[in-house]
């Protein structure tokens, strides 16, 4: 066993998009000597309480989280809670006001899906998502198996993301709401995978101003496997608007080395790490 403290702080379940149920994603993280996890599951957090009792089993620090869907000048951007009580008011009427979102929006997407030809993709996706709420993975999974794409990758390309007509985003909140919902939780808002959007420096500085404005106080300096350019601007972004640091590997399913558990490097010393922050959130 490592003494070290290794945290991981976003991850998903079979409660959102996830393959592994929360009791096998613990167990995986125990495996690989993640000594704190946060589940972060979109959305919802009704993963949370079969997670904590796996982690009780395995001696594992669980940290109740949850990844929302916010919209900001029209791009699809994550905010991740950690921390959180997942028993507040604000988390309850969150889930279930993002809930009812995700479900009209899976029709929206299907409708779309079935101008461009694909038959029955809402029924196809519900199939994946079983009890969970309905997000683009299940249609991309859905899209494979019928072979209209030869790949996952590929289903985000032609249908269902950035740009693409499967891209629906409009109903989510703004940060300011989401934000509000995360601290009335007792949480720290962080910013999900700050690389991920695809802007200039310049455009990313602007979106995290209107963040700190919004209350957020963290953002993810690691997430998975990044290449060193990209850790040095998310650290000098960190620095410049005095964010907390946090470090996850946004794992969804097994196979995917570049999102595993627990394996990404270490956060820059000279950030102030997240988990420091835990004791007196409010
Ligand atoms: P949704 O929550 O319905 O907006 O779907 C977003 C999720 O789709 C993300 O959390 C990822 O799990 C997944 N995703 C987004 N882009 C891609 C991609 N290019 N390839 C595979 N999965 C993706
Ligand atoms: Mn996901
Ligand atoms: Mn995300
Ligand atoms: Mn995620």
């Amino acid at each position: 066993m490592s003494a070290e403290a290794i945290y991981d702080l976003h991850s998903h379940s079979s409660a959102s998009d996830g393959i592994l149920s929360p009791a096998a994603l613990v167990s995986r993280a125990k495996s690989n000597n993640v000594t704190a996890l946060a589940l972060t599951d979109h959305d919802t957090v009704a993963g949370l309480a079969a997670a904590q009792e796996q982690a009780r089993l395995e001696d594992l620090d669980l940290i109740p989280g949850i990844e929302f869907s916010t919209q900001w000048q029209g791009r699809g951007i994550h905010i991740v809670g950690l921390n959180i009580d997942p028993r507040a008011r604000s988390i309850e009427k969150a889930v279930q006001l993002q809930t009812t979102r995700r479900a009209r929006r899976a029709e929206d997407i299907a409708d779309k899906l079935a101008r461009m030809g694909v038959a029955d993709a809402l029924e196809g996706a519900r199939r994946y998502a079983g009890e969970a709420a309905i997000g683009r993975p299940h249609f991309a999974r859905f899209l494979l198996e019928s072979g209209y794409v030869n790949n996952i990758n590929q289903a985000f390309k032609r249908y269902l993301g950035a740009g693409k007509p499967g891209d629906v985003k409009q109903m989510w909140p703004e940060f300011d709401e989401v934000v509000a919902w995360i601290r009335e939780a007792g949480g720290i808002a962080v910013l999900a995978h700050p690389c991920k959007y695809k802007m200039t420096r310049s455009k990313l500085c602007v979106m995290v101003q209107a963040f700190v404005d919004a209350g957020g106080r963290g953002i993810e300096v690691i997430s998975g496997a990044q290449n060193p350019n990209q850790l040095r601007d998310i650290t000098g972004i960190a620095h410049k608007f005095d964010l907390l640091a946090s470090c996850g590997s946004d794992f969804h399913s097994p196979g995917q080395a570049w999102q595993e558990l627990g394996r990404f490097g270490a956060l820059p010393r000279d950030l102030k790490p997240v988990w420091e922050a835990f004791a007196t959130a409010g």
